[in-house]
């Protein structure tokens, strides 16, 4: 594979094509006139502009990416995360054309993008599944039946949802009818397939995924897991490697199964098997992504293995050069996402200039950014600025490195999710490592924020902090569901 292109934009565009640098291989980047001027396109050895800002008029237009790989005697096409990175339609039209896609083959693509196919093709191996309906509701008498079964809460997921979208609580059966019809027809408006299905509602999860590795010899590995507790709208926003709950003997029979999930779709490439935790003991497979993870870092930091090169060299039919056995582990690793979002307002994207930007350096930090300073913040995409990466022999040490790194990064003209981050890192739940899914219902208000400089107030915060909690009880369904009210399809 000598020339490869980049299907996407940003900071995982400039993260893709590093590594194509460091294996030799040449690179072709995609823009939007939107990112003309964006560092992704001067790093690529070619860029080409494929189309108005909107994503349905350029990142997403597979027909101009084929054309623009053709004309430029293209081998490989990376798709990144997001856009057309899970779209079988697109892996197929690669392969087709005669050029390779970096990423899993059509079919696995396929099944697991769909939350039923996916349970239904992991239930030939031993893998825990979160009690639930195992078919597309039709009738809701039916579903009320199967509801009950399972106990309230219960969660109504529509198959085809991605990205924290999709997902209704129901407290209480008198809900249910409206609750169903009302996911079914939001379904529909966003993912175009009105399948839903019924989990029980796990209460206080936390989310623990595996990275996974499979070449085209058979092999599969596992390179431990992230956890991915931390979240606003059901979406991450700081993850670390490895997970303070995990014993060895769990993290192995996680890992087992995450090896089975890609075993039982045939998997190739690199990929990511979600599970849930209840109790930090019971685990249950959610969904398995079939692509680079926002994430990756966390696992390259503590592993040492770069993972795009790894996509690529199974894409050129290599063999994985090592064995379960001989991945290791070492220290602790932390990202925080730097979204262009305002804490204080509901994490509602706060578009703007980066009037000033300057990275913060330092031994074991690493920023995976797409922007300079004087950039505008695109508002046609997801408002993410970077990924803050810290590294430490230690959790404690990652996290003193992340709240130091996190105070150097200077960035003016939009508000971002950074002080939220520093006060997360901090706060004395996630410190002693016991938080769970609910963490930012629980624990964060915008006034901790306020005044976080100085050590009283900071004192203070948490205090009020926790009273909030106590205050505001159970009230984490209600969250969830106002939250979920107004989800529609933001596919960038
Ligand atoms: P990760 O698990 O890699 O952190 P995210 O859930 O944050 O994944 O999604 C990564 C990217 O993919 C985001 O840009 C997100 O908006 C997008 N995405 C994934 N699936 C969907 C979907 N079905 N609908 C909308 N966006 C999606
Ligand atoms: P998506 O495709 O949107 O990423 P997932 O099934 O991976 O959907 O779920 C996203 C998040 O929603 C999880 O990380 C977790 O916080 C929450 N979630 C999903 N299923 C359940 C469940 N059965 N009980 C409680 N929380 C859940
Ligand atoms: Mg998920």
């Amino acid at each position: 594979m000598k020339k490869i292109l980049v299907a996407n934009r940003g900071e995982i565009a400039m993260r893709v094509m590093r590594s194509c640098k460091e294996m030799g291989i040449s690179t072709v980047a995609v823009f939007s006139e939107a990112d003309r001027n964006a560092p992704f396109v001067k790093f690529a050895g070619e860029a080409v502009c494929i189309g108005p800002p909107a994503s349905a008029d350029s990142y997403l237009r597979m027909d101009k990416l084929i054309e623009v790989s053709k004309n430029l005697n293209v081998d490989g096409i990376h798709p990144g995360y997001g856009f057309l990175s899970e779209n079988a339609k697109f892996a197929k039209l690669v392969t087709d054309e005669g050029m390779t896609f970096i990423g899993p083959r059509p079919d696995a693509i396929k099944t697991m993008g769909d939350k039923l196919a996916a349970k239904e093709t992991v239930s030939h191996y031993n893998i825990p599944l979160v009690p639930g309906t195992d078919k597309a509701i039709v009738n809701v008498p039916e579903a009320l039946i199967a509801a009950k079964e399972i106990g309230f809460p219960i969660l109504v997921k529509a198959s085809a949802g991605g990205g924290g979208k999709g997902m209704r609580t129901v407290e209480k059966e008198k809900d249910f009818e409206e609750q169903l019809t009302m996911a079914m027809n939001e379904a529909i408006s966003a993912f175009g397939d009105g399948s839903v299905f019924i989990e029980r509602y796990i209460t206080n999860p936390r989310h623990i995924e595996f990275q996974v590795l499979a070449d085209a010899h058979g092999n599969v590995v596992h390179l431990f897991e992230r956890e991915c507790s931390i979240q606003r709208r059901h979406q991450k926003v700081i993850e670390e490697a490895p997970s303070v709950v995990l014993t060895p003997e769990l993290r192995e029979t996680m890992g087992k199964c995450a090896c089975d999930v890609a075993r039982s779709c045939n998997y190739l490439g690199a990929g990511t098997v979600e599970f849930i935790l209840e109790n930090n003991t019971n685990f249950y497979f959610l969904e398995m992504n079939t692509r680079l993870q926002v994430e990756h870092p966390v696992t390259e930091m503590i592993t040492g293995i770069d993972l795009v090169q790894e996509q690529i060299k199974i894409a050129r039919g290599e063999k994985l050069s090592f064995i379960q056995e001989d991945i290791k582990a070492t220290g602790h690793s932390l990202e925080v996402r730097v979204y262009a979002e305002d804490p204080m307002n509901n994490f509602l994207p706060d578009i703007g200039t980066l009037e000033k930007y300057i990275q913060p350096t330092g031994e074991g930090v690493r920023v995976d950014d797409g922007f300079e300073e004087g950039m505008a913040i695109p508002i046609y995409y997801d408002p993410m600025i970077s990924k803050l990466i810290t590294h430490g022999a230690t959790r404690k040490e990652a996290i003193e490195r992340m709240t130091k790194a996190i105070d150097d990064y200077k960035i003016e003209g939009v508000k971002t999710t950074m002080p939220f981050c520093k006060f997360a890192i901090n706060h004395e739940a996630f410190v002693s490592g016991n938080f769970d899914t609910h963490f930012v219902p629980k624990y964060f208000t915008p006034q901790v924020l306020e005044g976080h400089d100085s050590e009283e107030e900071k004192m203070a915060a948490i205090i009020v902090g926790k009273l909030i909690v106590e205050y505001k009880g159970e009230n984490t369904y209600a969250e969830l569901n106002s939250e979920d009210s107004n989800w529609k399809l933001n596919r960038t």
